[in-house]
């Protein structure tokens, strides 16, 4: 770090267009990367904030056969739901492009070229799974089988969803394409690799000079880096018909993998936004190039990346990758799939003009050194007792006495006791205190931080009580009410930051503009006879019932998307071991209720050749007269047995679902009583 610092290269991880961003995706990166942004364009600095979406690869491919449209309808549509949220929620990028853009394939397919012709690339023939109908080669996820650790029927090529163990295709047993359902062959396939097992060293040593890395981020490059069978070599092109084609000759029907392409996004998005100097914030040494993303997406920030520029040469490293941990929600890992999510989107719509409380309590409870969880009722908690009771609180209670006491003008002070010059060097130490907490990234630390002051502002009044001391001793109240308005005029400076929205509003209340980070470390913010007012309240409380109502919502959508279970299915049988079962039609003569059994029902049975006790478990689903005259299929050569005392000669066939529900199998009415089923 012997180099000064010029100018700030900051990213967050390109968000995958084939769906809405969640809160884990925002307390991942998205918030981090915001607060970290919007701190040090309060410092003045250089820097550019850019993200994009992510618009290649196979699941995008997939999604888009599976709903039956083109690709680009699919990317076109997440693209504007993603830049939409991540815009409403207050993430200030500089720009946020995407990478079916022009400019990006022109780059990426350069960036390619370049490493191609450097000879950075080794070129290798491997055996890979066709598609004979289609006729095409297939992506590990158009491939489903049986997994050979589990036995469920329906793994991924490069996993089973069941157990969770990784698999390449070719140890599925019975693989079939998801694209036409044909069992696919093996063909061969030229690829261009990237070696990363012979740049192992060269990663290693970069690895090692940023020993200050966040310890999660670090001991993960390295235990990838010393694992037993160590990097390797990863094929940075892909047989797909959805993406950037490979700028060499010979690549027809090629594109770059997806996590190729998607990295150089970052550089693209930066050519947009600032033309040709681009290069400054890409090569110089001087810049500092910080990614922010989730644990995820740690080895091709850290590993696959650095190592691309590294080979391609001419680039500035990473120098920081604060990854974060995982948000869960609700005690459960966030899951799209099944739909355990709270989307941006909805979040937004549901709760309108909040959207600094979102922020709060997913700063408040980032996952920066290990997992944690998001609950509906500690979203609830940290607003009414935090956001509500403290910090709104305070600024209401400093803007109603101001205006009670001086129509909205500061008033002139008086001499300040101890504890009035000791609030005031509280404030005016803020901006360095939270400072340094940013610094290193640690988001939840300077949020806690800026709370403290809130804390403080909140206690001074308590204890000072200037509503007790306004008839009595007027120029005291008048000090504690000057004292009591520079805190809240530095909450609004520091609260900038975390919660954008707030801040602004409150800083129009004050007069104030926002001012550089530098400047807040002052103890007058406002001169006596400036007049500040209040367009109402900073925060308001959020009630039982919209709770519940979130906490509803999520169980539905989860509920919904879980769809039917089904039962595994049993051992195989020979065919003798079926002809064993004697299975007869029948008609129900007679039902009736058994008592103390809720369960059962006591039938007879017409089987033509003779009449049958019959004891079923249906009672729970029909009444006993809406089911006699019904044709039955029974199984007749079951050893009898008694059931609440009364002899059961038989089974009756049903039907039953996930729920237990019950149905009779169908038996038609045209065949006799005593027809034989096989
Ligand atoms: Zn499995």
């Amino acid at each position: 770090m012997s180099t000064e610092i010029s100018r700030y290269t900051i990213t967050a991880a390109l968000p995958y267009a084939n769906g809405p961003v969640h809160i884990g995706h925002l307390a991942g990166c998205y918030l981090p990367s915001d607060i970290y942004a919007r701190y040090l364009r309060k410092q003045g600095r250089d820097l550019i904030f850019v993200c994009g979406t992510d618009e290649h690869g196979a699941a995008i491919n997939m999604k888009a056969q599976s709903e039956g449209v083109q690709p680009q309808e699919i990317v076109d549509k997440y693209h504007e739901i993603i830049k939409d949220s991540l815009h409403s929620i207050g993430v200030s990028f500089d720009i946020f492009s995407r990478t079916s853009k022009e400019i990006h394939h022109h780059t990426a397919q350069e960036f390619f070229r370049t490493m191609f012709e450097n000879g950075s690339l080794e070129e290798k023939v491997t055996e890979q799974y066709f598609d004979p109908e289609a006729e095409q080669f297939l992506a590990d996820r158009f491939i489903i089988g049986e997994c050979p650790n589990c036995h469920f029927g329906e793994a991924y090529g490069d996993q089973c969803e069941n157990c969770g163990t990784s698999l390449s295709p070719t140890e599925l047993i019975n693989p079939k394409s998801k694209l036409s359902g044909a069992a696919p062959v093996l063909k061969q396939t030229r690829h261009w690799f990237l070696p990363l097992d012979h740049l192992s060293d060269k990663i290693k040593a970069y690895i090692q000079s940023h020993k200050d890395w966040k310890p999660n981020v670090y001991g993960q490059c390295m235990s990838w880096l010393d694992s037993k069978d160590g990097l390797q070599a990863r094929s940075m092109t892909r047989d797909l018909d959805w993406g950037i084609p490979v700028p060499v000759e010979g690549a027809d029907g090629k594109v770059l993998y997806v996590w190729f392409d998607a990295p150089i996004g970052y550089i693209s998005a930066t050519k947009e936004l600032v033309g040709e100097r681009w290069e400054d914030y890409w090569k110089k040494d001087d810049t500092k190039l910080v990614h922010f993303i989730g644990k995820d997406n740690i080895v091709f920030h850290c590993i696959t990346f650095p190592a691309m520029l590294m080979e391609h040469g001419g680039f500035h490293l990473p120098d920081e990758v604060p990854a974060n941990e995982f948000l869960n929600l609700e005690g459960n890992k966030i899951s799209t799939s099944r739909n355990w999510a709270v989307w941006l989107h909805e979040y937004l719509a549901d709760f309108p003009g909040q959207e600094d409380v979102l922020r709060y309590v997913l700063t408040a409870t980032a996952p920066e050194s290990k997992d944690n969880d998001f609950t509906w009722s500690d979203f609830q908690t940290r607003n009414n007792s935090e956001l509500v009771a403290i910090i709104g609180n305070f600024v209401n209670r400093v803007q109603v006495l101001m205006k009670k006491y001086y129509d909205g003008a500061i008033p002139e002070p008086g001499d300040f006791l101890t504890v009035d010059s000791e609030a005031l060097q509280e404030t005016a130490n803020a901006p360095t205190l939270i400072a340094e907490s940013l610094e290193r990234y640690r988001f939840r630390e300077g949020l806690a931080s800026m709370m403290s002051l809130a804390r403080l502002g909140n206690k001074y009044l308590a204890d000072q009580e200037p509503w007790k001391k306004i008839k009595e001793d007027p120029q005291r109240t008048a000090t504690i009410m000057y004292v009591a308005a520079q805190v809240t005029a530095q909450l609004s400076q520091m609260m900038e930051p975390f919660l954008p929205f707030s801040a602004e509003k409150l800083r129009n209340d004050l007069g104030l503009d926002a001012m550089a980070w530098q400047d807040c470390a002052t103890q007058e913010f406002l001169k006596p006879g400036t007049e500040i007012q209040s367009q109402g309240h900073l925060f308001s409380k959020i009630e039982d019932q919209v709770i519940e109502a979130q906490k509803a919502k999520l169980e539905q959508m989860a509920a919904a998307a879980k769809g039917p279970v089904y039962e595994p299915l049993k051992e195989e049988i020979q065919f003798e071991d079926f002809t064993k079962l004697d299975l007869r039609v029948g008609t129900i003569l007679k039902a009736e209720k058994i008592k103390k059994a809720n369960k059962l029902l006591h039938l007879e049975v017409d089987l033509g050749f003779e009449k049958r006790s019959i004891v079923s478990g249906i009672a729970e689903f029909f009444e006993p007269e809406d089911i006699v005259g019904t044709k039955v299929s029974v199984v007749v050569n079951l050893a009898p047995r008694k059931l609440r005392g009364v002899m059961s000669q038989g089974m009756i066939l049903m039907a039953e679902d996930s729920q237990g529900n019950l149905n009779f199998t169908s038996t038609p009415e045209s065949m006799p009583n005593g027809s034989i089923i096989r």
